[in-house]
């Protein structure tokens, strides 16, 4: 582990840190001194799909180590070219599921926003890396045409803001959203999926914990940690300010291939998240996506690891092992039997 990189943070608004983010793989193997023989793949990887990473993050990466579970999910590696057959730009039926620009209705009662098309990290196994975000998000003109669509139809409970991060978006235009949806009276919850909190915690700061505290809406948070290393104290100082605002906290991970396809990495993650008090939602198998082949773990190991992890921790830790698959009601379970 190295220190972070900025330990002025306090000072640094989140924004400026989200600007600072490193794009270029060199910079990013000189200050993790990993050998400089894996930069020409970067390269080419990283013209397809950008590196992107928060400086404060490589502090949860181990220095030297290309093996490691959280570098894996940030560098671009020379395996995104190999193109195989079953994995396409639009894995999981996003586009033809779109109601109004940004608005996707794929489940009843609840509805998702792509709320905003920018990350603050750019994940490799990220099935929305050939999403074309530019006339696809919700925010566009204050969000009025979702909000119209929303308020016309009343079998929507839940309001789901996605990404890309949703939390790239200001606070100014998060608070727009939530007095718009403050005047549909059939809207009760409002849901974030988010990765920001893990890997830029800044984020979380007190305009930001204002606005959520007063949020009539009942407020849910889906983080997204595939690994334990990726907790830092950070996140949990977040996660604390979260929870004392009113939020009730999830955490959705993907099984990943040489990130946290084994049982001790996933009894790890589920125990470190309890110590937070955020309880495993799902665990994702892989969108097939053009380019993130290597992440696939097949679903016989799938089952096997959860079988084996059902064994070991509480129901309550236990993640939900589920694939999406396109024209399903919800993410389909995969059934799972305990192994001893
Ligand atoms: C995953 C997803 C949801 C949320 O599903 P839950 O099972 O409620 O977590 C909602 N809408 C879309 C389009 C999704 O992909
Ligand atoms: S933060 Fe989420 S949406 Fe953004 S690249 Fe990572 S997985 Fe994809």
């Amino acid at each position: 582990m190295i220190a972070a990189s900025h330990n002025s943070s306090q000072f640094d608004t989140w924004q400026s840190c989200m600007r600072a983010a490193i794009t270029d793989p060199r910079e990013l193997l000189q200050l993790l001194d990993v050998d400089m023989k894996f930069l020409p793949a970067a390269r080419l990887s990283a013209a397809r799909f950008g590196l992107r990473v928060p400086r404060g993050f490589l502090a949860r990466i181990r220095r030297g180590d290309i093996d490691d579970p959280v570098l894996r999910q940030i560098l671009p590696l020379g395996a995104e070219l190999d193109d195989r057959p079953q994995f396409v730009a639009d894995a999981v039926g996003d586009l033809a599921a779109a109601r109004v620009p940004g608005l996707i209705q794929k489940y009843r009662g609840r509805a998702l926003l792509i709320a905003s098309g920018s990350c603050a990290v750019h994940c490799r196994y990220c099935f929305r890396r050939e999403f074309p975000y530019g006339e696809h998000t919700a925010s566009r003109a204050d969000w009025r045409a979702a909000l119209a669509q929303l308020a016309g139809d009343s079998s929507i409970h839940e309001v789901i803001l996605s990404g890309g991060d949703p939390l790239s978006l200001g606070d100014a235009k998060l608070a727009a959203l939530t007095r718009g949806l403050a005047g549909i009276s059939h809207i009760k919850r409002l849901r974030i999926h988010t990765r920001q909190p893990v890997v830029l915690p800044e984020r979380v700061d007190a305009a930001f914990c204002g606005w959520l505290r007063q949020t009539q809406l009942q407020k849910v948070m889906v983080l997204h940690i595939n690994h334990a290393q990726e907790i830092g104290p950070e996140l949990v100082a977040a996660c604390a300010a979260l929870l004392e605002a009113g939020v009730v906290l999830l955490n959705q991970s993907v099984l990943l291939a040489g990130v946290n396809d084994d049982v001790d990495a996933l009894h790890a993650l589920s125990e470190a998240l309890m110590a937070m008090r955020v309880l495993p939602y799902y665990l994702s198998l892989l969108d097939r996506v053009r380019g993130s082949g290597h992440f696939e773990v097949s679903e016989e190991r799938a089952k096997l690891l959860v079988g084996t992890l059902m064994g070991r921790v509480p129901g309550y830790l236990v993640p939900r092992l589920v694939r999406e698959i396109p024209g399903q009601a919800s993410k389909t379970p995969v059934a799972v039997s305990l192994m001893t």
